[in-house]
This record gives C-alpha cells, structure tokens and sequence, in this order.
C-alpha cells in the first residue's frame, strides 16, 4: 500500500503541477494558511462491533480543500507536512478539533466510546513530543478515550523512542492500534515489544476476501494472531456484505468500511448516530 500511495502521491502532483518545485513549495505555504484559516476540518468515520453491530468508536480523518485546487488526499498534504516540518501542528490541529467537536456534543459523546488519531512517525521525534501529546489531551478526563493508530512503517522508524512515548501515553491508558496491518515489516515482534491495544487489517487484504484464498488466510492468520496476543483486530475498507459474513465468521472483533459508514462531518455523524439501528442493518444487509 505504501508503494501504491507513493504513485498516487506522484501521479497527483504530476498531475497538478508537472515538474514545478515552486508550486510544492506554494502548497506547503498554503497548507501553513490552512491551519491558521479553517480550511481544514475533521470527519469521522465509525468503527462497528462485528457481531452486535454497535458502534464502537470513530476515527478521525482529515481532509483539506484548498481555495483553488479543491479537495488535497491526506496522503499527499500529510506527506508534505511531515516534509515541511508542520507535522505536528497538523497533529494539534486534529486533536484539539476532535476533541473539541466531540465533546461539545455530549449526547454524541455519550454514544461514541473511542476516538482513533492517526499519527505520524515524526509525531515521536524529539525530546519534546511526549510532552506534546501531554498537551494536546489536557483538556480530557480519561484518556482510555483516545486511541493512537501507527503503521508498522512509522514505529520501525524510530523504534525505541516511539516505543518510549507509547509506553507513556500507555500508562495514562492512551490506546494504541497498528494501521494498515501486514503492509510493514516484523509484525510479531513489533507486536511483542510494544504496548499495543489493536491491530487493524489493512485494506488490500479486506479488498479480495472471501474470494481469493490466498487473502482469506492472510486475513484469518492475523485474526488467530492477535487473539492469541489478547489484541482487538478490526478491519478497514470493508465493502460488502460478504466480506462481513466472513469477517463474522471468522471472530474478527470490529469493522470500518464504507459499507457500514462513510467518513462524515461532525453533523452528519451526530445524525447518523442518533439514527443508527444496529438489528437493522443486520437484517437488511449482511
Ligand atoms: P488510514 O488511516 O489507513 O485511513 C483509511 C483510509 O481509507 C481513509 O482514507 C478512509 O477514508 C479510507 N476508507 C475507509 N473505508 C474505506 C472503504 O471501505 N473503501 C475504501 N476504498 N477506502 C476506505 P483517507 O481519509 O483518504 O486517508 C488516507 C490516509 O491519510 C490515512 O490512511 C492516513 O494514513 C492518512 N491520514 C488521514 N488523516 C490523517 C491525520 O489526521 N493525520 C495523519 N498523520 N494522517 C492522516
Ligand atoms: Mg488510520
Ligand atoms: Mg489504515
Ligand atoms: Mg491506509
């Protein structure tokens, strides 16, 4: 996935700029206003109990839309961020907008008992950091509501000091899930050394269950893998109902994919949640 994010990213700046080192520096400048200007916001997208349905927590993710160029794919802003050094405002940004969209709303706060924030590996760099994710959760009550995602990529990075902060943030019970699962390396030893909470399957193998088989035991050898770690394992990019019945199947614990939910904005995810039927869905789709 990474190779395929890396030629997206490629084909899209390509595409908008052909070869211009002066215009990737311009966006970066415009990324800079975006933080100060509100262009960029937050969407959630919920994570689902695979057997009950239920919602279990959402994720945020970010989006920007530029004045001129329209909608940015995180990859390629998040990218350029961590380029620029602007990281780890763009980490405060989400965080404080999270944090601070959820909690206003207490009735969604009530119905919503995880938020996930993806991080970057530069996000554990620097004698300051910890310190960082100190501030940026000051404001809530119990951490155990936040859970961090990594990708396996980001933690070999720089692997004792993001296992440093994570064991910190661990002790104030800060969750901690490993994204994209099975597109990195060392995956068991990774899982053993560090205090992690989750793993999430990477899309790529979701995509093609249960029809190649080759993906299905991919799928099942992770689900066996983290259960005997005593690790949640949940799902992303599930699309259809098959995919649910074999994740249902196999004791997958939890399910993210358009599917179920789409990423949505702060209202229209209190509306869906003040709607949402789980025995409905069930009935109807899967
Ligand atoms: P990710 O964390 O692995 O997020 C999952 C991506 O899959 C999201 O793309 C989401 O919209 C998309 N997705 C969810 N369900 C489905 C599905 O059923 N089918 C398909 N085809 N896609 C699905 P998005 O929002 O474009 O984000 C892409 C990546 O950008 C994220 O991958 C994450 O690595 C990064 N990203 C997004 N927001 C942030 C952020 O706030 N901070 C950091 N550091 N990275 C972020
Ligand atoms: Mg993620
Ligand atoms: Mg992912
Ligand atoms: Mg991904």
């Amino acid at each position: 996935e990474a190779k395929e994010m890396g030629h997206g990213q490629l084909r899209l700046y390509d595409h908008v700029f052909g070869e211009s080192v002066h215009n990737r520096l311009q966006l970066s400048q415009d990324l800079q206003k975006a933080l100060e200007n509100n262009e960029l916001f937050v969407v959630y997208q919920p994570q689902f109990d695979t057997a009950s349905l239920q919602i279990t927590g959402v994720e945020a993710l970010l989006r920007w839309t530029h004045p001129e160029l329209g909608p940015i794919r995180p990859d390629v802003f998040i990218s350029l961020a961590e380029q620029q050094g602007l990281i780890a405002k763009v980490t405060d940004f989400v965080c404080e907008k999270a944090l601070q969209e959820l909690e206003s709303r207490t009735l969604l706060h009530r119905l919503i008992p995880r938020l996930s924030i993806n991080v970057s590996a530069l996000d554990f760099e620097g004698s300051a950091c910890a310190d960082a994710f100190q501030q940026r959760f000051s404001t809530l009550k119990d951490w155990s509501f936040i859970q961090l995602e990594l990708t396996e990529t980001a933690i070999m990075n720089n692997f004792e000091n993001t296992r440093r902060v994570l064991d910190r943030l661990r002790s104030a019970n800060v969750q901690v899930s490993i994204d994209d699962f099975g597109t990195g390396y060392s995956s068991l030893n990774l899982l053993r050394r560090l205090p992690v909470n989750e793993v999430k399957i990477d899309r790529s193998f979701i995509r093609d269950i249960p029809r190649s088989g080759e993906s299905s035991s991919i799928v099942r050898t992770v689900i066996a893998m983290a259960r005997s770690l005593k690790l949640r394992v949940i799902a992303e990019g599930v699309e259809t109902p098959a995919q649910i019945r074999f994740l249902q199947e196999e004791n997958c614990d939890e399910l993210q994919g358009f599917y179920l939910s789409k990423p949505m904005r702060i209202d229209a995810l209190e509306a869906f949640c003040k709607s949402y039927v789980p025995e409905k869905l069930a009935q109807h789709s899967v």
